[in-house]
């Protein structure tokens, strides 16, 4: 992808949009409404017997949310992609569209926490069983995969970041028969386009770096026609997590920016990495940039990454101290943001669950965000003499 910039041919969906609109608003207009009417019997008719493609109602069919979607199906180079009202309607939608009870699905180690809940609880629940494995061990995924049905992938994986040669990882489930799927909310299109590596179907918590602007919760999922075609039948209407009207109105304003936000976040965020590396207050940096090399079809890296203090440093004393860097979960928008790992392992719904994500007491998550690498450098380098 042109990192300057949308693919051109982007720029004219969004004008296609507009079709039958007086006006040639730049910004494609919201059609904010549950129903559609009819002029007339016959138009109904054809509408329901699908003779003519209409939007009869906002949880089937909304110009605005297929004007997102036609969008990041460009930008994820797939025939087709459906809109979700979160990352985890479109994960779940995904994931239930292809496994029944009985069933076994692969996953990479250290999934999403959200994912790896739903496995182990819902799906758990359905008699389906998860095995994990290390992503980088190319052997022990090829072994697992035997007699599964489904390969659930994230490159790189939460808070740890461990990066996979996606690639390769998706030719061993296609040999297998497995159907996989890839969590790509970290690179984004920009970075990482997996469709184009052989990975089935794409999934986005489209809050994070999609949408750009911390002011949405949503998710998509893309792929070939036949695969979206299936969730679009049955999980996507009858679990009936559809995207918004406004919520895609302001994806499509988010996405216009993706490519410049997301080489902004890289250069401040590896900038930010490779110091805290030299910096005697700390252990470990986990940052895929930082690795000798990246993995093949990772063109590059986003904001988010985790390091872990050497002993002596006060957490809590640091994150107090830090005036740019806010507390919060989630990232993507234009803020800095850290998560104590310590933090993480109090939650209390299902407390033994957060060590399987890899997260440590010592260990920080950041995001690193658009404010300027020297003034985020300043925040935290204030902040570690200050918890010293
Ligand atoms: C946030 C997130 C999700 C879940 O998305 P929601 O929009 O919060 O439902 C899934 N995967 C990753 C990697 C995320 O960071």
């Amino acid at each position: 992808m042109n990192a300057a910039g949308l693919p051109a041919d982007l720029a004219s969906l969004i004008v296609a949009h507009d079709q039958g609109n007086a006006y040639d608003a730049v910004v494609p207009p919201i059609a904010q409404t549950s129903l559609f009417t009819f002029s007339d019997y016959d138009q109904m008719v054809s509408a329901y017997r699908g003779d003519i493609i209409r939007p009869i109602y906002t949880r089937g069919l909304n110009p605005t949310v297929r004007a997102f979607e036609e969008m990041l199906a460009k930008l994820e180079c797939a025939e087709d992609a459906l809109g979700f009202a979160s990352g985890m309607a479109a994960i779940s939608a995904t994931v239930l569209s292809v496994v029944s009870p009985g069933d076994r699905i692969v996953a990479v180690r250290h999934v999403y926490p959200d994912a790896f809940r739903l496995f182990g609880t819902i799906l758990k629940r359905m008699q389906i069983d998860v095995t994990y494995v290390d992503g980088r061990d190319e052997m022990a995924v090829d072994e697992a995969l035997a007699g599964a049905r489904l390969f659930y992938m994230e490159s790189p994986t939460s808070w740890v970041m461990e990066a996979h040669d996606v690639g390769a990882l998706a030719q061993l489930a296609r040999r297998h028969g497995v159907v996989s799927v890839i969590d790509n909310s970290w690179a984004s299109p920009v970075f990482q386009q997996p469709l184009t590596l052989g990975v089935d179907l794409v999934v986005h918590s489209a809050s994070k770096y999609l949408g750009g602007h911390s002011d949405v919760v949503a998710g998509v999922v893309a792929g070939p026609k036949a695969l979206i075609d299936r969730i679009r039948s049955e999980t996507y209407p009858y679990l009936g997590g559809k995207l918004s009207p406004f919520d895609a109105w302001l994806l499509i304003r988010g996405l216009r920016t993706l490519p410049i936000r997301m080489k902004a976040h890289e250069a401040s965020a590896l900038d930010i990495a490779r110091r805290l590396q030299a910096h005697p207050a700390v252990a470990q940096v986990c940052h895929p940039g930082l690795l000798n090399e990246l993995p093949p079809g990772l063109h590059g890296t986003s904001g988010l990454f985790s390091f872990e203090f050497a002993d002596g440093i006060d957490i809590r004393a640091f994150a107090n101290r830090l005036k740019l860097f806010k507390l919060g979960v989630s990232w993507g928008g234009h803020e800095s943001l850290i998560v104590p790992g310590e933090v993480v392992l109090q939650q209390k719904a299902q407390p033994n669950f957060a060590h399987a994500f890899g997260i440590s007491a010592r260990s920080v998550r950041l995001h690193v965000g658009l404010e300027g690498t020297e003034a985020l450098w300043s925040d935290l380098q204030e902040a570690i003499e200050a918890a010293s």
